[in-house]
């Protein structure tokens, strides 16, 4: 079998984390058999339709890496793929299904409905059309149509019996007929419903897997009694379950859960976040986690989906994140971590120095945008921004004199160490013996050269930090804060 999926948003806005799931098993799908993953932007409904939510979630989606093989942006051979521009072919379908009887035009006002909506809710009844129309002899539709025009075209539901959705997750769902109503396809304006269209494209399309949320299964038995009527093959439907938050309710904002677009302005890897949303509702195994989007790929299978509920732990993701910025190359690393440091700075720069140190950030890092504490500081041209009370950190807390000391005691040491001996290992030699000579704590002494070369309490190591920030700047930023410390603060 050819492997036909598709991800069919409504341009309704940014695609939530949750949503891009569905689009992320499709995707999966295709690639693991070597199949077709189709982007169709469901925009039938044009009062909720947003200008430009388009161009975001195709962004989102190429964020992530999920390339489409058919879409709007560059068509294919099921085209159009967005629905606003596929009205003949539903019309078209709503006419057959009127012409077998298995649909009807429906002039009921939506004055009447909202009666008949409020009378169903005092009588604590379900919700739904009564089917008035439905039994309008040829003449009486004629008469109606001369007054009130098309009306609305409602599919004649079975009204015995039930519908069976077989679920690849589930097996066989039942729904019975006579609670469902007869709900409209056709709308006055010629646009369909997102029932009518979605069959139709499923097949013109040729798609094979209809992957979706849970939330569409109660649409599901619909969607198999138009099936029916037209005499289409049903395609395998696949509903996810539900991704919760770790409280058990429904994702939402609350549970750090928002737009794609967000994760990536926060500093998560796209790669992170793919092989976190893989895990919502998917496992290769019992045990395993990380894995590379191509391990994803040739493991992926609807064997592997379960039912258990999904659940989204922001901390789990955060904890991915950073596992995979320490896994990566550090020269990578650097490339990645560049825009931000070059935003904050608004300048450009080169990283290439950094590479001794990189690894030793790539342990600190746990979102991107963190890069800029732990390298900024090699750019800065001119005074760090600290206090007094910072170079003397604990050990010289109120003793300015024994901070200006130790200061200058690691000056002499560090000016006498011939340039090419400044390495890492050098140096913690040279500043533990300065250290011990002292009669120190290393971590007293540490301190006020640590805040002296970086401004920050926080930094990478401080021997790696040193060697890369080269000798002549350690040595005059040294210099500042001896000055800075024989003046008190401010
Ligand atoms: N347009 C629907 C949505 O926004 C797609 C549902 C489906 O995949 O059938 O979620």
């Amino acid at each position: 079998m050819n492997v036909r999926v598709r991800y069919g948003p409504s341009p309704t806005g940014e695609p939530h984390v949750g949503n891009i799931r569905t689009a992320l098993f499709d995707w999966l799908l295709a690639r693991r058999h070597g199949g077709q993953f189709i982007v169709r932007i469901e925009d039938t409904d044009q009062s909720r339709a947003v200008e430009g939510a388009e161009e975001l979630i195709l962004d989102a989606l190429r964020w992530l890496g999920l390339d489409w093989d058919e879409g709007p942006d560059i068509g294919g051979p099921c085209g159009p793929y967005r629905q606003s521009e596929r009205l003949p072919l539903y019309q078209d379908a709503a006419r057959r299904l009127l012409t077998s009887g298995k649909a009807y035009r429906c002039f009921c006002s939506p004055e009447r409905l909202s009666e008949l909506r409020k009378a169903q809710q005092k009588a604590k009844q379900p919700p739904g059309y009564d089917r008035r129309c439905r039994y309008l002899s040829p003449d009486d539709v004629a008469a109606a149509e001369a007054e009130y025009g098309v009306g609305v075209v409602r599919f004649a539901m079975p009204l015995e019996g039930e519908t069976i959705v077989e679920d690849a997750l589930r097996g066989p769902v039942s729904f019975r007929n006579d609670l469902l109503d007869d709900h409209v396809l056709l709308k006055r304006d010629g646009f369909p419903t997102y029932h009518l269209a979605s069959v139709v494209d499923d097949q013109a399309m040729r798609i094979t897997h209809v992957i979706r949320g849970e939330e569409w299964l109660p649409s599901a038995p619909r969607h198999v009694a138009t099936y029916a009527a037209l005499g289409w093959d049903e395609p395998i439907w696949v509903h996810l379950p539900i991704i919760r938050g770790p409280d058990k309710g429904k994702l939402s904002k609350r549970h750090g859960a928002t737009s794609v677009r967000q994760y990536a302005q926060e500093g998560f890897l796209p790669e992170a976040l793919l092989n976190f949303l893989a895990l919502l509702g998917w496992s290769k195994d019992e045990s395993t986690t990380v894995m590379s989007c191509d391990e994803i790929v040739s493991a992926f299978g609807l064997e592997g989906l379960g039912l258990a509920s999904a659940m989204f732990d922001i901390e789990r993701l955060r904890e991915m994140n950073a596992r995979y910025i320490r896994d990566l190359p550090p020269a990578e690393f650097l490339e990645r971590g560049r825009p931000y440091l070059e935003a904050a700075l608004n300048k450009p720069v080169a990283t290439a120095r950094l590479l001794p140190i990189a690894p030793a950030i790539q342990e600190r890092v746990k979102l991107m945008p963190e890069f800029v504490d732990y390298t900024d500081f090699f750019y800065v041209r001119g005074p760090l921004d600290y206090s007094n009370a910072d170079l003397m950190g604990r050990g010289y807390r109120n003793k300015p004199w024994a901070a200006l000391e130790a200061v200058e005691a690691a000056l002499k040491t560090l000016r006498s160490l011939p340039s090419e001996e400044w390495t890492t290992a050098n140096l913690e030699t040279a500043l533990r013996d300065l250290a011990s000579e002292r009669g120190e704590r290393p971590g007293a002494l540490f301190t006020p050269i640590r805040i002296a070369a970086t401004g920050k309490r926080v930094a990478p190591p401080l021997f790696e930090t040193l060697e890369v920030l080269g000798q002549q700047t350690t040595v005059e930023r040294l210099n500042a804060a001896a000055e800075r410390l024989a003046r008190p603060d401010d």
